[in-house]
């Protein structure tokens, strides 16, 4: 596999999620190009070996079991260009540095994205968002390789999406993405969102591992004030915490294991559905290897 890209051998996923949670991989690949990667997968499925597309690992919930196959992560796929207001980078690309890039630019539009800890492939995939935006609103296109192995571009008009959601996710592997961003006023536009960041770092546990937010916003409540309301703050499973800061996230205090945070997230839907009849739907991807 070697020929395809980095090869690292027993690669602990633990130390790669950001709630410290995973189990051991026999493999991780890191593919060098889009065409390596189109080799690597043709090669994977005749040999039958698994794999699975791992970004930045900052919403999946990973088995702690032993995963007998290969991590993709897109890593050297980290390209940005900048044509006057198209702005195109590779999937490997975390979102901090593409702001940074875009508003060295003037280009403000991504700004609002400028703390979440995802890469461009997951956070296109996932359609994430913050502070009332979604990635997708700036997408123009996305290069993708699909079930077929063949690399394309997908036109946005060609994806649906909604709240953390894109038909992408399963079907496609992204690759890179283009985005169309406004120019503006940098410093007012970073200022601005500097104080709404303040704000986060003060309610969110974002010192602490965690996934980030653990549940969708119920229609008439935020999750947050729901488990809070359930009295759950606090609430721990092994080494899993809801935390004491902000109810809709689930930290791990050290030790926490897979079994624990499953076990944590059925608890507090189990009271949510009991006592509000509230039926919460999680957040993250829950990666099992079997
Ligand atoms: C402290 C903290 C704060 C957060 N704040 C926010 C927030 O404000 N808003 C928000 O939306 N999210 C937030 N998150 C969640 C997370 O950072 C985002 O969902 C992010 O976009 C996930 O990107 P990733 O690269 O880590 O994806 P991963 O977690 O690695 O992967 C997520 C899913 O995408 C798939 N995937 C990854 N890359 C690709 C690819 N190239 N092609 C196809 N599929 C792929 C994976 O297989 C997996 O199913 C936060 C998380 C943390 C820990």
């Amino acid at each position: 596999m070697d020929k395809y890209g980095i090869v690292l051998e027993n690669v602990n996923l633990k130390e790669l999620s950001t709630i410290g949670i995973g189990g051991v991989a026999k493999y991780l690949v890191r593919p060098y190009s889009y065409v390596d990667l189109t080799k690597l997968l043709d090669y994977l499925e005749e040999n039958n070996i698994k794999y699975y597309i791992l970004g930045n690992a900052s919403n999946v919930i990973i088995d702690d079991e032993y995963f007998d196959g290969v991590i993709i992560k897109l890593d050297e796929f980290n390209n940005i260009e900048i044509n006057g207001k198209e702005v195109t980078a590779g999937a490997g690309v975390m979102l901090p540095k593409l702001v940074n890039v875009c508003l060295q630019k003037e280009l403000v539009s991504l700004a609002p994205f400028s703390m979440i800890p995802g890469t461009v492939g997951g956070s296109v995939v996932g359609n994430a968002g913050a502070y009332g935006h979604e990635i997708m609103e700036y997408v123009k296109e996305v290069k993708v390789i699909d079930k077929e192995h063949k690399i394309k571009t997908i036109v946005k008009d060609d994806i649906s999406f909604g709240y953390r959601y894109t038909s992408l996710k399963n079907n496609y592997i992204v690759l890179s993405a283009t985005f169309i961003c406004e120019k503006g006023n940098p410093i007012e536009v970073l200022s601005d969102i500097q104080a709404r960041n303040e704000k986060r770092r003060d309610t969110q546990p974002l010192d602490k591992p965690s996934v980030g937010s653990i549940f969708r916003n119920p229609e008439d409540i935020p999750a947050g004030h729901l488990i809070e309301e359930l009295g759950l703050k606090g609430m721990k499973v092994g080494g899993a915490m809801v935390s004491e800061k902000h109810a809709n996230f689930i930290i791990n205090n050290g030790n926490a294991t897979f079994d624990d945070v499953i076990k944590l997230i059925d608890k507090i839907k189990k009271e949510a559905k009991e006592k509000k009849n509230i039926d919460l739907v999680l957040e993250p991807t829950i990666i099992k290897w079997d």
